[in-house]
């Protein structure tokens, strides 16, 4: 009864079923040549499955399967309304299942449970329910042309979409994609990271269980080189919907090129600005704000607010708040309830994390906080929460997404100042704005060369509203209804009315 609840997870952790063979065509398979990779857990670095490594003849099975559904019309000629109670009841089922969700998440790319539970899983189902919801609640237009004719301007299902998603929220970065196709008719094809498969079968099971006929949703685990690229290429996809690095988004619009010129929507990464000014009212929950942002799901979120800019007249104070919250992410096993602070994704990424803090410190930014590997003994990739201050915005730390719990604070002395470091970046993603002062407020909300700006609190989000990214944060949005854009075309009919 008073068992603590780390040792529960345990226990239902190591009576899981991992089961990473593909969904091709309604149906577990294995790939066609027999070949798996290995599925290897953050928290102890122990392999904990197989999966199958698929490669371009699976991704053709996948493809072929899904046009075959998507003509068949058993899914794309229904009525939204049929199409609604299917998602609802696939969100329903998730919702049920939400404790081997959340476990296979957390074993599989180590963020802490009780995130994988209430963020990761219930964000997807509410995602996935949302666009259920939405679909039969929109309407077409029709144009106000001449009267001796009727423009009639309509969004049709797309036909086979593609999905390649990262590993950081793997159900949650794959609901964004699945919801809105699928709630517009489409068939799907979703290629999951290889660092973090195990969801996303189980996913289309729980879809086919809900009533999406077969074909309508494959899952194919691999390789980005092997399995992502042969979907991107392939001539019989018509939108590949993508989120994962800037380096590979560029890839996604060459294999369109190289191919059918299919549609590419890419969600990419970011460098994320946050600028505090000293007008602000409440600087510890500003500082709260920063550090808790910064190193939720151990800093791998693409809108991660890495960049802390901080006006000089407050920074010294200011910094030493955002120290005082260092302690609230100290790593812990991922499978105990109360870890704040899980595993790093893997060893390369662990290793790629320390070398960034490396460079930080050879190109003289002040380390103030961590900076080491952590918990070494569990075998696992763990890495301390890392500030470093005194960073100048040209640094590599910089101007590099790092995706993992490293901060840089950088001192500014103006508005001017402020805003011209923060827009000086690749990327666009995120931004945030923190002052008392509403005229300033809005006007470097509006000047914040940005996706989504946030004035005074960094961590709203809902399903309602656009993400995306300016510049090369990517060209695309998730959620919202403007999302259902991606996966439609638009169609204009045009009739000939006899006037007589
Ligand atoms: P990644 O680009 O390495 O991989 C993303 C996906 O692409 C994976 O499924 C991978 O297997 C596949 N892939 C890799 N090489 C490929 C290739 N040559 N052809 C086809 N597919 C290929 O990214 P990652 O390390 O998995 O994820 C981290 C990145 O994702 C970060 O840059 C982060 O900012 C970004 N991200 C962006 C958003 C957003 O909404 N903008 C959200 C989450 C993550």
């Amino acid at each position: 009864m008073n068992q603590p609840l780390s040792t529960d997870w345990r226990t239902k952790a190591a009576t899981l079923t991992l089961d990473a063979r593909a969904f091709i065509d309604g149906q577990r398979v294995n790939a066609v040549n027999g070949e798996t990779f290995a599925v290897i857990s953050p928290i102890d670095g122990k392999t904990v499955t197989q999966s199958a490594r698929c490669k371009a003849e699976d991704i053709d099975l996948a493809v072929k399967s899904a046009r075959v559904a998507f003509e068949s019309g058993a899914w794309s000629k229904q009525a939204p309304a049929k199409r609604k109670r299917v998602l609802v009841k696939f969100a329903e089922l998730i919702m049920k299942n939400k404790e081997e969700l959340a476990l296979l998440e957390t074993i599989d790319m180590g963020k802490p449970i009780k995130n994988a539970l209430a963020a990761d899983v219930g964000g997807a189902a509410n995602c996935i329910a949302w666009y259920g919801e939405a679909i039969d609640k929109v309407y077409d237009e029709i144009a106000p042309t001449p009267h001796n004719a009727l423009a009639l301007i309509r969004r049709e299902a797309m036909g086979v979409i593609g999905a390649i998603v990262p590993w950081n929220y793997p159900m949650l970065m794959a609901s964004w994609k699945i919801g809105p196709a699928l709630a517009a008719g489409n068939s799907l094809v979703l290629k999951p990271s290889e660092k973090s498969p195990l969801t996303a079968m189980r996913l289309a099971e729980l879809a086919m269980e809900a009533g999406l006929p077969s074909g309508v949703f494959n899952v194919v685990p691999g390789f980005g080189h092997e399995a992502g690229e042969a979907l991107a290429l392939h001539m019989d996809v018509d939108a590949i919907g993508f989120t994962g690095s800037t380096r590979v988004g560029r890839k996604m619009l060459e294999y369109s090129g190289q191919s059918n010129l299919k549609r590419v929507f890419n969600e990419l990464g970011g460098k994320s600005a946050n600028l505090v000014f000293a007008d602000f009212s409440d600087l510890d929950r500003a500082a709260a704000t920063a550090a808790g942002s910064m190193f939720y799901n151990q800093g791998e979120s693409c809108n991660a607010p890495s960049r802390l800019f901080v006006q000089e007249s407050v920074a010294d104070a200011f910094v030493e708040k955002v120290l005082a919250q260092v302690p609230r992410f100290t790593p812990g096993d991922p499978l105990d309830s109360s870890t704040t602070l899980g595993a790093m994704v893997d060893q390369g990424q662990q290793r790629t994390v320390l070398n960034y803090i490396e460079s930080g410190n050879s190109e003289g930014a002040r380390l103030v906080a961590g900076g080491t590997a952590a918990r070494e003994d569990s075998g696992g990739f763990y890495v301390n929460p890392t500030v470093f201050d005194g960073v100048k915005n040209d640094m590599k730390i910089a101007r590099e997404e790092i995706f993992g719990p490293v901060l840089s604070i950088i001192r500014f002395k103006d508005e001017a100042d402020a805003v011209k470091m923060a827009n000086d970046s690749s990327y666009g993603l995120h931004a945030a704005v923190w002052s008392s002062n509403i005229d300033r407020a809005h006007r470097v909300a509006g000047a914040l060369r940005a996706g989504t700006v946030h004035v005074n609190q960094y961590d709203e989000d809902d399903i309602t509203v656009p993400f995306g990214g300016y510049k090369q944060s990517g060209n695309g949005r998730d959620k919202s209804l403007h999302a259902v854009e991606k996966y439609t075309e638009l169609k204009t009919t045009w009739i000939r009315l006899s006037m007589q």
